[in-house]
């Protein structure tokens, strides 16, 4: 089983040097080295994240594996290569796809992301889980990470790994992201013994928004202190540092990352218009509800002063339906 693990990882590590080799020093990889540098991936970067790229054939890793003598068999346990329909014999996973490797928090290749140049389904194909790659464990990026968590006490969250490689670009190098799934209790787990505050910074979609309100009780729940960045225009982390920079990107977005109560409380109101009284009572309800359960008084009496405004009912009113709420709580 060990001994399994090891030939995978080893397998995993050459195919990542041979797709690397095909994208920097090969005529077949000039389209995608073409695709990685359009996205304002620049050659450093190529280099530190190791991308690379699948060709079209079928064979191409499958050839090099049985010249390097790995068993075919344990490699499709691997997730490199697929049995053939109806036929002896494998094929190439991934094809003609841009390859980002995938590492384990020790920096081991496990896993490969590949990304379809243009459109086309699906974006990205993963591998599969396997022994060596767990996506419900893994954080992409972790150990190259891991010392600026330290550093400065927290994690940065994002949706994507474009996200991540693009922030590390603008010198935020304690970034990490899930492969792909919603946040799990291991992800939590793996943050909490490294750090104890996040940054979460999805996409500014709904999927985004989505997904950030769903992270926030399981990371505060493991213990975690949270603090939420938010994107405009629905842009996505990777689009942000592309069109406004790094130096923006942090301290206009990282920097103003605001309490999970708020970014609820914003985005309740983005969801409710309060143009008659029933949309108001409904939205006064709703944010009454992230307002009550919070501890600090000064914090609470901060958004009903902001709520009172917008529903234009006296903070009185709103301070006294506040602590019946609070009442019900305890
Ligand atoms: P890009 O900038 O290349 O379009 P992205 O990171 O912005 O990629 P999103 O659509 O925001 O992509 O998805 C976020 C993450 O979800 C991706 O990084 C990837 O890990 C995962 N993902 C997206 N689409 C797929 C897919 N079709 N299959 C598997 N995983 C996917
Ligand atoms: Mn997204
Ligand atoms: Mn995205
Ligand atoms: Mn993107």
């Amino acid at each position: 089983q060990h001994e399994a693990r090891e030939q995978i990882i080893e397998a995993h590590e050459l195919a990542a040097k041979l797709y690397h080799y095909i994208l920097m020093n090969t005529v077949h990889g000039q389209e995608a080295l073409a695709y990685l540098r359009e996205r304002s991936f620049s050659d450093k970067l190529i280099e530190q994240f190791q991308m690379g790229y699948a060709p079209p054939q079928w064979d191409t890793l499958v050839q090099l594996l049985m010249k390097r003598n790995f068993p075919l068999r344990l490699m499709e346990q691997g997730g490199l290569i697929s049995a053939r329909h109806q036929q002896e014999g494998f094929v190439d996973r991934f094809r003609d796809r841009v390859m980002f490797p995938i590492w384990d928090r020790n920096g081991k290749v496990v896993g490969f992301s590949g990304r379809i140049m243009g459109e086309g389904q699906p974006k990205y194909l993963n591998s599969p889980e396997t022994m060596v790659f767990n996506k419900s464990k893994l954080l992409y990026n972790l150990h190259q990470a891991r010392p600026q968590i330290k550093r400065t006490g927290q994690v940065v969250l994002f949706e994507g790994f474009a996200d991540v490689i693009q922030a590390w670009n603008g010198e935020v190098l304690n970034g990490v992201a899930t492969m792909g799934t919603a946040l799990t209790q291991e992800h939590v787990t793996a943050l909490k013994r490294l750090t104890d505050r996040v940054v979460i910074c999805f996409d500014g979609d709904d999927a985004g928004q989505a997904s950030t309100l769903k992270s926030v009780p399981m990371l505060e729940a493991g213990g975690l202190h949270v603090a939420v960045a938010m994107l405009p225009d629905r842009l996505d982390p990777d689009e942000y540092l592309k069109k406004y920079g790094a130096e923006r990107f942090r301290h206009t977005i990282l920097a103003a990352a605001v309490t999970p109560a708020k970014f609820q409380l914003l985005s309740l109101r983005k969801h409710h218009t309060l143009l008659e009284d029933d949309g108001k009572r409904r939205y006064m309800d709703e944010a009454m509800k992230v307002i009550a359960p919070i501890d600090s008084p000064a914090e609470r009496e901060m958004h009903l002063k902001e709520l009172s405004a917008q529903v234009d009912i006296s903070l009185e009113a709103l301070k006294q339906e506040c602590f019946e709420v609070r009442q019900k709580l305890q």
